[in-house]
């Protein structure tokens, strides 16, 4: 199997998995927002090779091949803000390469898609059969766009090839190895929470987004790899809260007597954000099982380690 962007956030735990499961990993990253210290753990692992590479110049690996999960991407609107046109090219130019080598090797494909598909939504909960509602111009256009791409270069691919195409459309997800500095809601929140600094609520923290715990998502991905569906599927869960229910929440976990401050909403942040897991459920059997309290405490305390280390 070929993981790319394994050494990130939702990288590294499918490397753990698979492996765990008695699969050989090549794992690909360029290390732009991933980290080495994510996967250095698997280096003795002998079904484990780790390859610095940036897949969107080209992919060339050695040997047979019979399944490519592509998730290598700056995620985080802060991370893809920062690096607008390497997001542009991974979602693009590695979305391409790396379905060329799934056809090389005659592999199934997992496209690690995403909700930010649906841009600001004006369908709620948001159902894979919603086209969505993205700026193509707008500062977040250089992931949606990237995404979207993806997913018609994918689903071109399986029409023009037959590739075995799986389109993940992940939501919002939390857990162990997100990176303190990510600047996503719930590491910053956490990350505020311990150290008694305020929360910074973006808006008026009305807008609302459902958070899935990193272990459900990982179950899901693996579970629609091997399910035999062409086409995109929500994984995410659809426990939906406001972004100032869930920094209430942060401090009941952490314990934290934090205030919270607001601060501007950035441009184009979408306003509700939900999924309809309804094929998930009937397709793959699969739904969240980890609640929002216990994911948030179990990242509290890896977060609580990693600013420590
Ligand atoms: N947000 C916030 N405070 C922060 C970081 C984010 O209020 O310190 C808000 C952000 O404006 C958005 C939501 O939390 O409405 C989720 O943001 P995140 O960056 O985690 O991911 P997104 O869902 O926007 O991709």
């Amino acid at each position: 199997m070929v993981v790319t962007g394994a050494a990130g956030f939702l990288g590294s735990h499918l490397c753990d998995a698979l492996l765990a499961d008695g699969d050989e990993v090549v794992a690909i990253d360029n290390l732009s927002t991933g980290k080495l210290g994510n996967v250095e753990h698997l280096f003795g692992h002998d079904g484990f090779t780790f390859v610095r590479h940036d897949v969107s110049t080209y992919v060339w690996v050695p040997g047979p091949v019979d399944v490519v999960l592509h998730f290598a991407s700056p995620a985080s609107p802060r991370d893809y803000l920062e690096l607008p046109i390497p997001t542009l090219k991974v979602g693009s130019l590695g979305t391409h390469n790396t379905l060329g080598l799934a056809k090389d090797k005659g592999a199934r494909y997992l496209l690690a898609s995403t909700s930010e598909v649906y841009g600001d939504p004006q369908v709620h909960p948001q159902p894979e059969t919603y086209w969505g509602h993205v700026n193509p111009v707008g500062p977040r256009g250089v992931y949606d766009e990237a995404k979207r791409f993806a997913e018609a270069m994918a689903m071109a691919y399986h029409r023009a090839h037959g590739i075995e195409v799986r389109i993940a459309r992940i939501f919002n997800t939390f857990g162990e190895r997100m990176r303190p500095g990510d600047g996503r809601v719930v590491s910053n929140f956490l990350v505020q929470a311990l150290r008694g600094e305020p929360l910074t609520v973006y808006g008026e923290g009305e807008q609302t987004r459902s958070f899935c715990y990193v272990a459900d998502q990982v179950a899901g991905l693996l579970t629609l790899l091997d399910a035999d569906h062409v086409g995109p599927v929500n994984v995410g869960n659809p426990e939906e809260h406001t972004v100032a229910e869930l920094a209430r929440i942060v401090l009941e976990v952490t314990g934290s007597s934090s205030s919270l401050v607001f601060a501007p909403l950035p441009v184009d942040d979408p306003s509700q954000r939900r999924p309809d897991i309804t094929l998930a459920r009937q397709l793959l059997g699969w739904e969240p099982t980890v609640a929002l309290r216990d994911g948030l405490t179990r990242t509290a305390r890896w977060l609580a380690a990693a600013l420590d280390g």
